[in-house]
C-alpha cells in the first residue's frame, strides 16, 4: 500500500497520474527501452504501482499494468477502481547501455501514447467491472481516459467459466 486517497470522485486522478510517472522511473527495461509505470488504484483507496520487468529470455518480461495488479492481488486486494499508465521511449543518453540509467528522473518528459496491451486487458478484466477507468498517456502533456468495457468489448471473464459472479462488460 503505496498511499491513502479519497475515491468519493475523480480528484485522485492526477495523484494517479503521477504515481504511474513516479513508478516508471524504476522501469527495468534494457532490451527495448521503453519505460513504462503504471498506479493502480484500489477500491479501499490504497495505490499500487508497478513498472515493466524485461528479461534476456524476452517472453518472460512483464507489463508494467500486471506488475501493478499482480503485486495488488497478492497483497490481499481483489477490488480496483481506476489504473493509470505512463510510458515511453528511454532517451539514448539514458539507457541502462549508456551506464546513465540511474538518471531515470531525466524520462518523465518522454512520455507517448500508451494504451494497455490485450495481455493486460484481460488480466484486468479478471478482477474489474466495466466502469473501471483506464488513464494513459496521451503522447500529447494529457491521460486519455476510457473505461474497461470501451477497451475490451464482448470479453471472456470468469464468470464464463463459472468461478466467480461479476459483472459483464458490455
Ligand atoms: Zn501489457
Amino acid at each position: 500500500m503505496d498511499t491513502e486517497l479519497n475515491r468519493q470522485d475523480h480528484s485522485y486522478d492526477q495523484v494517479l497520474q503521477e504515481q504511474a510517472v513516479r513508478a516508471r522511473r524504476n522501469s527495468y527495461a534494457p532490451y527495448s527501452n521503453f519505460a513504462v509505470g503504471a498506479a493502480l488504484l484500489a477500491a479501499d483507496g490504497s495505490v499500487h504501482t508497478g513498472c515493466n520487468i524485461e528479461n534476456a529470455s524476452y517472453p518472460l518480461g512483464n507489463c508494467a499494468e500486471r506488475t501493478a495488479f499482480f503485486r495488488a492481488v497478492s497483497e490481499g486486494q481483489r477490488n480496483f477502481t481506476a489504473i493509470a499508465i505512463a510510458g515511453g521511449p528511454v532517451p539514448p543518453d539514458r539507457t541502462m547501455a549508456s551506464g546513465k540509467a540511474d538518471s531515470a528522473a531525466g524520462r518523465d518528459d518522454q512520455l507517448v501514447c500508451c494504451p494497455p496491451c490485450g495481455a493486460c486487458r484481460q488480466v484486468m478484466r479478471e478482477f474489474c467491472g466495466p466502469d473501471f477507468r483506464i488513464l494513459f498517456s496521451d503522447g500529447a502533456g494529457g491521460f486519455t481516459v476510457r473505461t474497461l468495457a470501451e477497451l475490451l468489448p464482448e470479453s471472456f471473464g470468469p464468470e464464463a467459466v463459472n468461478v466467480v459472479e461479476q459483472e459483464v462488460p458490455e
